[in-house]
């Protein structure tokens, strides 16, 4: 598989993103769908214990560290981004040192609602406020008092943080950091729509490995030169006809957060069956971010963050599943039933019987490697790739 050279920059990036996290003099805990731009205009560093969970995956100590959790008391059946993260916070240190303390957590329950329950855990344990904004659940489609009652939240963190850190919010520098979020999606947006050229230059566990700018960083300079850079590595690719993998015969969309310990595992598997996963609906996620030039910086906040793919209703989600197969033109879908996140994988044999194409369903989990039977997915995989 042809990896992007970009990857490298990527590393490098999150190392620094860590590292001035450790020296902040302010930080914010926030969960991945959290309005973040709110904490860059206050000049809080956000941290994100999700892409810190992410990263525990990537590097397999995921099993381990969630033992620490599970030793005191919190049961398997919960998250595994929130079990591996307390479980660093009890055992004090993680692949990367640790997170450094909060000064304050702010969370958002856009994704799910295990993310309330473990932080309240760490509020608990760092003795730290908490604030939760609560995001109502989009079934069919966005109301005016669903707006209003997200709005009305927004103004209360904004006192929240005031309060906090002593410091007034800087409307222009909210909008300046807003502007700067909205340059970055539409690149990060661009790169992931490359592949829908044939053959794709490349596979959505590309996109996976670089969404950690999007998710961290959105809303600064770093990510849009980042994505700037990848967007142009990703042109030369297509000029030249530089595809991720040999012989791109099956295009596939894949469904959920990936089995973050078997990045290269899966990327083999489908590779040496020229079958390519062109897309997916995870870091498809943070494609939508249009806080429309000149209207009310909050009231556009309150629209893009409560219609986040994990806070709609199946039918909403089996259009965005669909209109990705058709945008990146694939055969099938591979949707990981994920054990650890059960917004996204609750619904999935219902919304598996109104895509356009076939899929198949394999079971896994995210972080947790102790779950993974191989022989079973493999038999399950193999049985879809022969059936297309
Ligand atoms: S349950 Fe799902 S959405 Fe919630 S924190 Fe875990 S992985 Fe994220």
């Amino acid at each position: 598989m042809r990896r992007l050279e970009i990857s490298e920059k990527m590393r490098e990036l999150m190392t620094g993103y860590y590292m001035a996290g450790m020296q902040a003099d302010c930080n914010a805990w926030i969960t991945s769908g959290a309005p973040v731009e709110l904490l860059h205009a206050f000049d809080v560093y956000p941290v994100y214990p999700e892409n810190h969970g992410a990263l525990i995956g990537a590097t397999k100590f995921g099993g381990y560290y969630c033992e620490f959790a599970e030793k005191k008391g919190f049961s398997r059946d919960l998250c595994s981004y929130a079990r591996c993260d307390i479980g660093c916070v009890f055992a004090g240190t993680s692949p990367i040192g640790g997170l450094p303390k909060p000064t304050f957590l702010f969370a958002c329950n856009n994704i799910c609602n295990t993310v309330v329950k473990w932080y309240q855990v760490l509020s608990r344990i760092f003795k730290v406020p908490l604030f939760v904004l609560d995001m109502p659940f989009i079934r069919k489609e966005l109301k005016e008092h669903h707006l209003r009652y997200v709005e009305e939240q927004l103004y209360d963190f904004i006192k929240f943080v005031e309060k906090i850190t002593d410091r007034k919010l800087d409307d222009a520098k909210l909008r300046d950091v807003v502007l700067k979020s909205m340059e970055a999606v539409e690149l990060y947006s661009e790169c992931l729509r490359m592949a829908s050229n044939r053959p794709s230059p490349m596979t959505c566990f590309d996109a996976f490995v670089n969404m950690a700018p999007i998710v961290c960083l959105r809303g600064t300079d770093h990510a849009v030169a980042f994505y700037k850079e990848m967007k142009q590595e990703l042109e030369e690719r297509v000029k030249k006809g530089i595809s991720a993998i040999d012989n791109e015969e099956i295009r596939l969309l894949w469904d959920n957060i990936p089995v973050w310990y078997r990045l290269k595992w899966f990327g083999e598997f489908f590779e040496k069956r020229n079958a390519c996963l062109v897309a997916d609906t995870y870091t498809n996620a943070w494609s939508g971010f249009k806080v429309v030039r000149g209207s009310d910086v909050i009231s556009g906040i309150a629209e893009v963050y409560t219609v986040s793919y994990l806070n709609i209703g199946m039918d909403m989600m089996v259009d965005i599943i669909n209109r990705l197969i058709e945008i990146y033109d694939v055969d099938g879908v591979v949707m990981h039933s994920n054990r650890s996140c059960k917004p996204y994988s609750f619904g999935q044999y219902e919304i598996q019987k109104k895509l356009s194409v076939p899929s198949v369903i394999i079971e896994a989990d995210m972080v947790d490697e102790r779950v993974f039977s191989e022989a079973q997915v493999v038999t399950r995989l193999e049985a879809f790739l022969e059936m297309l």
